[in-house]
Order: C-alpha cells, then sequence, then structure tokens
C-alpha cells in the first residue's frame, strides 16, 4: 500500500452511522496491532450529529482494534484518492473487551448460540434505498436499471471485487428506489458486510455526485426502505442445514419454530434495537409490505417473520436455501446489535423452550391480521418495551441500554412538533 494511501478504522453506531479515525497508510501493520484511540462518549452520538446525555461524560479512553479479516480496498476515483476501510472492536485501552462495543455484543451472540446449542448463524442483510433523480422511475424498469449506469456496474464490479459477494441488483418498486441482495455468509461476516455496504454505496453514488437515502421513509405517501434479515442456522461442525423438516407445517423443524417463537415473543421490544429511527414507525404499517403485525408466515411479505420460498430448479437443494426473513428492520439500525438480537431472541426461543407459534398460511385472509399481535406505533413506545422486557435489557450491559435509550429520547426530541413529511425529511437527510 502506498504511503499516500488512508486506512480508515472505524465502528458503527446505535444510529447505523460508520465512525472512526484516518491514519497514513504506512501505519496499517502498527494500526492492525495497536489500533487507534477512541472515546466512549462517542456512543452517545444522535444521527443528528449532537451527544445525548449519557453516563461516560469527558473522561475514559478506548481502542478501535480493526479486524484485518474485514479490510476492503475502495479504489481512486476520477481526482478523488482510494482508501481502505476497516471495521473494528472496541476495547478498553489494554485491548480487553468493552461492556458496550456494538460488535461485541453480535460475535458474544453468536458464540453464546454455539456453545448452548452447536448450532451457528447464516445470514444476508437485504437493502433497500432511494437513488433520486434518475430520468426514468418506473418500478423494477429496464430503463431505471439502465438509468442509474455507470453507477449500477460500477457498485456491482466493486463490492464483487471486496469479497462482498453481490447477488441481485435491481430497481424497486418505490419512485427512485433499488435493492441491493448480498449472498448468504456466516453471522458476524454478514454484518460486517451490512456495515460495509452501505459506505460503499453512499461513497461510489458521492463520486457520481449523487447522494443516496436508506432512510426508512422518505415520503410518508411513498415505498418505505427496508432492510431484511436473512436467517438459517446451521450444525456447527458438519454445516448441515437444520431448519428444514419436510412433513411438517411449512417444512420448519421443531428447532426453527422455538427460535422463531423466541423471535415473535420479543418483537416489541427488539425493534428498539432494529428499527430505531423516529420514521421507522410510518413504514411498520400494513399494506406497506414490511411489518403489519406479530406473525410468523409462509412467504408473506407483510408478516414479521416470512417463511422464504425455496425451489428446486436448476439442482437447488430445498434444506440449504430454506430460511427466515425478519422484516422489520432498517438502515437506521446498528446491524451488529439487529443480528445480536436476533440471534439472542431466537437463542432464547429455543433454550427456554418456548412453544411454537402458529404458522399462518400463504393464503392467510387479511382480515386474520386483525388477531395478531401488532408492533409498538412509534419509536417511544418501543424503547418503552424495551426497557420494560427484563430478558431483552438484560442481554446489554447497563450503559449499552442507557444510552441506546437515550440517543434514540435525543433523536425523538429534535423532529418533536414536526409533522410526518417534515420528519421523514429530517431522518432521510442524515440517513
Ligand atoms: N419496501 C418494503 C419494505 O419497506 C419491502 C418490499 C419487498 O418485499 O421487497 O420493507
Ligand atoms: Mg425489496
Amino acid at each position: 500500500m502506498s504511503a499516500s494511501t488512508t486506512v480508515f478504522v472505524a465502528t458503527n453506531d446505535l444510529s447505523g452511522h460508520t465512525r472512526g479515525r484516518a491514519v497514513p497508510g504506512d501505519a496499517l501493520e502498527r494500526v492492525l496491532r495497536n489500533g487507534v484511540g477512541w472515546v466512549p462518549a462517542d456512543l452517545a452520538l444522535t444521527a443528528f450529529g449532537d451527544i445525548a446525555p449519557n453516563v461516560f461524560g469527558s473522561t475514559g479512553d478506548l481502542k478501535l482494534m480493526p479486524d484485518e479479516t474485514t479490510g476492503v480496498e475502495i479504489p481512486p476515483y476520477g481526482g478523488s484518492p482510494g482508501t481502505h476501510l476497516y471495521l473494528a472492536d472496541q476495547t478498553l485501552p489494554d485491548g480487553s473487551a468493552w461492556h458496550s462495543c456494538p460488535r461485541s455484543f453480535a460475535r458474544t451472540a453468536l458464540d453464546e448460540l454455539t456453545q448452548v446449542t452447536g448450532l451457528e448463524l447464516v445470514a444476508s442483510f437485504e437493502h433497500e434505498f432511494m437513488l433520486p433523480d434518475l430520468p426514468d422511475s418506473a418500478p423494477f424498469s429496464f430503463g431505471r436499471f439502465r438509468g442509474a449506469e455507470p453507477f449500477g456496474t460500477e457498485l456491482v464490479d466493486l463490492l464483487t471485487r471486496v469479497g462482498l459477494e453481490p447477488e441481485n441488483w435491481l430497481p424497486e418498486f418505490g419512485a427512485d428506489q433499488f435493492e441491493i441482495t448480498l449472498r448468504p455468509a456466516s453471522g458476524l461476516v454478514a454484518a460486517d458486510r451490512a456495515v460495509l455496504l452501505k459506505e460503499l454505496i453512499r461513497d461510489l453514488a458521492a463520486r457520481h455526485g449523487r447522494r443516496v437515502t436508506f432512510a426508512p421513509l422518505v415520503d410518508p405517501d411513498g415505498s418505505g426502505n427496508g432492510v431484511h434479515v436473512h436467517l438459517s442456522l446451521r450444525d456447527a461442525e458438519t454445516g448441515r442445514p437444520v431448519l428444514y423438516e419436510p412433513g411438517r407445517t411449512a417444512n420448519l423443524s421443531s428447532l426453527g419454530a422455538r427460535f422463531a417463537a423466541g423471535i415473535l415473543a420479543h418483537a416489541r421490544a427488539l425493534v428498539a434495537i432494529t428499527a430505531c429511527s423516529p420514521s421507522s414507525y410510518l413504514r411498520l404499517a400494513p399494506h406497506r409490505w414490511s411489518t403489519a403485525g406479530i406473525f410468523l408466515a409462509e412467504r408473506n411479505r407483510e408478516a414479521l417473520l416470512r417463511i422464504c420460498p425455496t425451489s428446486t430448479v436448476g439442482g437447488g437443494v430445498p434444506a440449504n436455501q430454506f430460511n427466515l426473513e425478519y422484516r422489520a428492520a432498517d438502515a437506521t439500525a446498528n446491524p451488529w446489535l439487529t443480528l445480536g438480537v436476533l440471534v439472542r431472541a431466537g437463542l432464547r426461543g429455543i433454550a427456554a423452550d418456548y412453544d411454537e407459534p402458529h404458522i399462518w398460511p400463504e393464503e392467510m385472509e387479511e382480515s386474520s391480521l386483525g388477531s395478531v399481535p401488532s408492533l409498538p406505533g412509534g419509536l417511544a413506545e418501543a424503547l418503552a418495551e424495551l426497557e420494560k422486557d427484563d430478558v431483552v435489557s438484560g442481554w446489554f450491559s447497563p450503559e449499552l441500554l442507557h444510552t441506546h435509550c437515550s440517543v434514540k429520547r435525543a433523536e425523538l426530541a429534535a423532529v418533536e412538533g414536526l409533522d410526518d413529511r417534515r420528519m421523514c425529511a429530517r431522518v432521510a437527510d442524515v440517513h
């Protein structure tokens, strides 16, 4: 690496923002060994850039310890230099774990899943976002796909080159909306990819003089941008997938049903982590194909948890494809915390032997929605549910839980008094 290339070492915060610091390229070896400095109160930054009341104050020091395996090279573009981006754990100055590091939260949850069950998680985060001001905005159209060139092809090439394994790049239904999906990967890698993906997209768009937004809703009457998290489990030793069991309802194994039960049982608290901006709850409503209520269903895009289809076409193996899709997340959330709470909730369902949930069939009547539990109506209600749910709040260090709630309440206060349209615009401005 040339000395004129920088290395940016980063974490991802409680609003899904990637923050950190850069060092000269020739410091890479040293930084991989020693990390760079960081400050505990940085965790209390809101999406709008101010610091929410927090327990850390002006004292204390941390390190950002980069994980070498996460490094991606962003090439120079036009007159703009390239850089290297590494994701990091936040540690104490002596390198030991910091109790409130979101990436460590995910790793600990994944490790515990494997220790308790012998299973490991495979995941993929599917992102939607808006790339405004294209000439053709017809849903799913070839015209919109071509209108986004050369950005689209350059994005797919870049993601391929840095190992993010892009799968689909598509013009979505909403105005100016696109979606990108990545191949499934083991849990922490999938969450790391979700962090990197957003930055690579934003950065490439900026090189084209464009701005993208991942905000849950840009226009209260328009389409939402979701982050759908696909989850499956496999035996950690043999790699055998364990969610699929032909002959059972929807082919979902008993273990998979209890994993789903944990997520459903704690969903009212989980969304305070997975959909955590003031506008997130306008998206989580019926008729938006996001999440209309707390239920598990076969192939229904209004379910909190959707059992995805499988296919034998081209020699496909259903057991290898079978997965649960959590639809109540968006890009205002921290991907490590999102993955961590889903894993912990699923593990709780398995370990505490929760009753298997009802599985709604694909042809479920819309009127049945009246009988399923609803999600919180807003972020304030979701935060109260998080604090009330002793199981979920017990997964966090008191400092991390307190800071999350404080940051989110500060974000709510920042949009207080705005009507839905202005509130969505304010949130979209920073996401
Ligand atoms: N845009 C929808 C959402 O907000 C998802 C549409 C789809 O099924 O891809 O989640
Ligand atoms: Mg979509």
